[in-house]
Formats: C-alpha cells, sequence, structure tokens
C-alpha cells in the first residue's frame, strides 16, 4: 500500500498524501455542489478563486515582487524552452525598433521613409547582434539551445558554456565563470538573454548559487543580462530572490504538483501589449519566428492564464501543495522547505560518501543536485546496480533508476520525500554496502 512505499521517482514525483486524498473529494464533488473539480468550468468563480489562491500562495512563498506575472501554461518545461526565446527575441525586437525610431526621427526623416530606415537598421541588427546565450551543463538546458537554435537559427545561439569539455565530454561540473564565454555588453547593449537550468534532473548537477557574473551591476533590472532560469526540477525547494531574473519557469511535476501545468515567473516589462499584426509582420519580416498564440506570454498574461481551457484541477493540485508549505513554514517561508531538502540530501550524500569503495557519486562535489542525486553503484556494474535497484524494491523504496541516457542510480528528493523516506534509504544504503 502507499504506506508501504517511499518513491524517489524524477517526474511525474511523489505528491503529499493528504493532497491527494483531498483531491480525490474534490474529483467527485468540489466544496459540496455536486460537481467535481475536472468538471467545472475554467471561467467559473470557483476556477478564479484557485487561480488567485495559487498565485498568492507562490508570491508568499517565493516573494514575487509586484512587477512579476505568475503565468500557467500547459506546454510542459520543453513548451517553455520554446516560449522563451519566441517572446524574448519579440521582446528584444520591439525594444530595438523604439529605439531605432526614436533616434532616425531627430534626423527629421518621417512617415513611410523612417519606416524603411528603421527596418533596414533592425535587419542589421538581428544579422549582427541578435544573441541568445545558453549555459549547458545537463541534458535539458542542452535541449532548451538545441530548440532555440531550431527557431531562430544556430548562428543566433552562444553557448557561453558546454560543461561538458571540461569533464571528459560528460556533464557533472560546472566550470569556473572566468571560463564562460558570454556576449560581451557594449554600450548597454549584450545578449538578448542568459539562460540556464537551475537544477539538471538527469545529471544531478545544480548551481550552487546564481552566478555572480549575471549579477546586475546597479542591482537595476535595465542592467545586467536579462536571465532565464529553468527551475523544473528545483521549484520551491530553495530561496530564490526573483528581481534577479527576467524569467523562471518550471514543470509542474516535480515539487509543485502533477503533470499538465508550466508555471512561469514573467517580468512584467517584458510582456509588451499582446502581439499585434504590426510587430508580428515585423518579425516575419526579420525572418523571426512568431509565437503560436498558446505559447505567447503576453496573450497569456492578459487573459489571466485563461486564454484557452486551463486544467483547473491540476492548478488546484499545486495550489493545494503550495498552501501546505506555506502553513508548515509560516514567516520562514521557502527558507523552511529549503533547510529541510538540505538535510534530506546531506543525509543521502553523507552515506555515499562514507562507502566511496562502493558508491560513486556522478557530479563533482561543489554542484551536487540536492533534488537529483545521482550514483553509481560498484562502478556501474550493471549486476550490482540491478542488485541495488531489486534490494531497494523489497523495502518499498521505488522509482531509483537513472535515466535512460545515462544509466546508474538516482534518488529524488523533492519536496514530498519525507524525511522518514530519506532515512530509509540512508539506512539501505548503508546496509548495502556493508554486504558488499
Ligand atoms: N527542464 C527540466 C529541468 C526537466 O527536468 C524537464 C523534465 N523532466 C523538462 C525541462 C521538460 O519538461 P516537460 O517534460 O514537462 O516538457
Amino acid at each position: 500500500s502507499r504506506g508501504d512505499v517511499h518513491y524517489f521517482g524524477a517526474g511525474p514525483a511523489p505528491l503529499p498524501t493528504s493532497v491527494l486524498e483531498s483531491a480525490s473529494k474534490a474529483l467527485l464533488n468540489y466544496k459540496d455542489k455536486g460537481i467535481g473539480l475536472c468538471e467545472i468550468s475554467h471561467r467559473s468563480a470557483e476556477a478564479n478563486e484557485i487561480l488567485a489562491r495559487t498565485r498568492a500562495c507562490l508570491s508568499t512563498l517565493l516573494d514575487v515582487p509586484d512587477n512579476y506575472e505568475i503565468l500557467f501554461l500547459q506546454s510542459g518545461g520543453s513548451g517553455e524552452f520554446s516560449a522563451v526565446v519566441f517572446n524574448i527575441v519579440a521582446n528584444w525586437v520591439e525594444r530595438r525598433r523604439k529605439v531605432a525610431e526614436t533616434e532616425l526621427a531627430v534626423s527629421g526623416t518621417a512617415g513611410e521613409q523612417l519606416e524603411k530606415n528603421v527596418f533596414a537598421r533592425l535587419k542589421k541588427e538581428v544579422d549582427e547582434e541578435l544573441k541568445l546565450d545558453y549555459l549547458v551543463t545537463g541534458s535539458w538546458s542542452l535541449k532548451a539551445s538545441q530548440e532555440a537554435a531550431r527557431l531562430v537559427g544556430a548562428k543566433h545561439i552562444n553557448v557561453a558554456l558546454d560543461a561538458r569539455r571540461s569533464n571528459d565530454g560528460k556533464f557533472g561540473k560546472i566550470p569556473d565563470e572566468s571560463e564562460w564565454t558570454l556576449t560581451p555588453t557594449v554600450a548597454g547593449r549584450g545578449p538578448a538573454l542568459v539562460y540556464y537550468c537551475d537544477n539538471e534532473t538527469v545529471d544531478g548537477v545544480e548551481f550552487p548559487h546564481f552566478p555572480s557574473c549575471l549579477e546586475s551591476p546597479s542591482g537595476s533590472e535595465d542592467d545586467g543580462p536579462l536571465v532565464v532560469a529553468d527551475m523544473s526540477s528545483n521549484f520551491i525547494s530553495r530561496r530564490v530572490d526573483v528581481r534577479k531574473f527576467g524569467v523562471i519557469f518550471g514543470g509542474a511535476q516535480k515539487n509543485v504538483g502533477n503533470t499538465g501545468i508550466t508555471i512561469a515567473v514573467v517580468r512584467k516589462s517584458l510582456l509588451p501589449p499582446a502581439s499585434n499584426m504590426a510587430s508580428t509582420s515585423l518579425l516575419r519580416q526579420l525572418g523571426l519566428p512568431v509565437a503560436p498564440v498558446v505559447l505567447d506570454w503576453p496573450t497569456i498574461a492578459k487573459n489571466n492564464s485563461l486564454y484557452n481551457t486551463l486544467p483547473i484541477f491540476d492548478v488546484w493540485i499545486a495550489g493545494q501543495v503550495m498552501e501546505g508549505l506555506v502553513q508548515s513554514y509560516g514567516v520562514k517561508k521557502i527558507s523552511g522547505q529549503q533547510e529541510v531538502s538540505d538535510r534530506k540530501a546531506k543525509l543521502i550524500y553523507g552515506v555515499l560518501d562514507k562507502y566511496s569503495q562502493v558508491y560513486t557519486v556522478v557530479p563533482h562535489e561543489t554542484v551536487r543536485s540536492r533534488m537529483n542525486i545521482c550514483f553509481r553503484v560498484g562502478g556501474g556494474a550493471a549486476e550490482k546496480e540491478n542488485a541495488f535497484l531489486d534490494g531497494a524494491e523489497k523495502r518499498g523504496l521505488l522509482g531509483l533508476k537513472g535515466h535512460r541516457s545515462v544509466g546508474g542510480i538516482r534518488a529524488s528528493n523533492y519536496n514530498a520525500v519525507s524525511t522518514e523516506g530519506a532515512e530509509k534509504l540512508a539506512r539501505y544504503l548503508e546496509d548495502f554496502a556493508q554486504g558488499q
């Protein structure tokens, strides 16, 4: 039964049992209305209340400032790989267009001639200056960078870091910032964005802190690069200074809820009036892609995330999970969860390190993920790893098989993994090692 099992899957991942119990009731009969949560309209008063409460909980947990919008979307973390490119490139073009228009109008040109001159200048700027910087530290940031190249063309993508280069062709390290080759910023003009994945789910690599070289020198959003972070697998597991980011996004299916929604926290200045015919036509003329409407953040924002049918049940689950955290940790907010996550991770890594003749932690010590603990057993010998997994299953410790692309063992230590679960895993690690 559920009580006999601890699940360490990487996503979909465990959810608090109390939330699932309430969910099963809400599915049948929400708030005694005689209909269930999957049956009510996404435009009903109930749905609006669920949206507002879920947003409020996230704002509380992460101290989301007023100049950020919280969007609920539906195409997964991968959908945001594309959305980031569409939206930020469109925003970049719009900002450059305004500057060009102002500067070129000074010379007295107007009307059609001005439009032509603006277009010529934009064409040149796109050609020579449009760069999207990617820090590739694992398979998800790699995928995001590949999607960006697919959408705007490889010449506009600067892989400022490929962490495999300094680690025998494998992910597992984040080289020193001095080795990153970010697009230089000259006279306030630098890369359109700098993208990274805060926690690489497959490779078990997590940024220990916000990269210093991406800090805004003055602390203002007009200064320093526009930073985009994929936090799919470490969302609401530690303190984050949202103001340092233009965009943070994450699929719900790890720390937040069930599969079905993706949350994006987007700085409002990146949300110009919803894309109109003039701006889409300009993008097309410049050879740049136009977002499908369901990935167009301004459209989603303008419609309170209800441009089309949003799975309100999924939003409700995320809301319940977050409300649980708000209640558990009170004024500590997400720092309370951070302490618990850190403690559980430390416990597991502690045993892995103690038996280093049996276990090998995959990533380098300084970038070990607190969320996805990746290791090999017996140097990666298949019979040892299978024996480890079989023994774990006998104790009700499930979901420990590593991602198919890298093999090995992966213990995902998300928020809903209890301290008891982490302790049971630590005990099994001890017992297994001692039997070797
Ligand atoms: N980013 C990260 C860090 C992930 O772990 C995942 C999925 N595991 C994704 C993006 C892709 O998410 P999705 O499957 O929802 O598209």
